[in-house]
């Protein structure tokens, strides 16, 4: 069994929810907010982690939900719009899986290895994940601590 760290992004490592008016401008299908969301994580220590993690052995994804009203068109900007910001703010991680999936879909059933360990800010989603689920604190602390 390979071990994976997974990722969310809205509300754990980027933060959209703390964009003024955020959800106007998903209504309106603007990806502004995806783009403008400042990093919730220290960028710099995040991007060593898991480059180490990696060279150990370590699958490193990101399972990350679209907005929970878009049309075909708005769900293929925001998926642009969030890959451009893990190209920005997370440029050295050479990801092993990005899955960007419609608002709902449960993560557990979309990741090559749902028995691994995921970091995510919303209760539903660490309660239905198969493996080990984190919120949002000490992800750093928690990263270090892998081996
Ligand atoms: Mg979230």
């Amino acid at each position: 069994m390979k071990n994976a760290i997974y990722f969310d992004m809205d509300g754990t490592i980027a933060n959209l929810y703390g964009v003024e008016n955020w959800l106007d401008y998903l209504i309106a299908s603007d990806p502004t907010p995806y783009k403008v969301a400042q990093p919730l994580v220290n960028m710099n220590s995040l991007a060593r982690l898991l480059n180490r993690l990696q060279a150990e052995g370590w699958h490193i994804g990101i399972v990350s939900w679209l907005s929970k009203s878009g049309t075909a068109e708005y769900n293929e900007a925001v998926t642009a719009t969030k890959v451009e910001w893990l190209n920005r703010h997370l440029h050295s991680v050479n990801w092993n899986e990005v899955v960007i999936v419609p608002y709902g879909t449960p993560k557990q059933e979309v990741v090559q290895f749902a028995t691994g360990i995921l970091f995510d800010d919303e209760i539903p989603n660490r309660n239905n994940w198969t493996g080990t689920a984190y919120d949002v604190q000490n992800i750093i602390e928690i990263l270090k601590g892998l081996r």
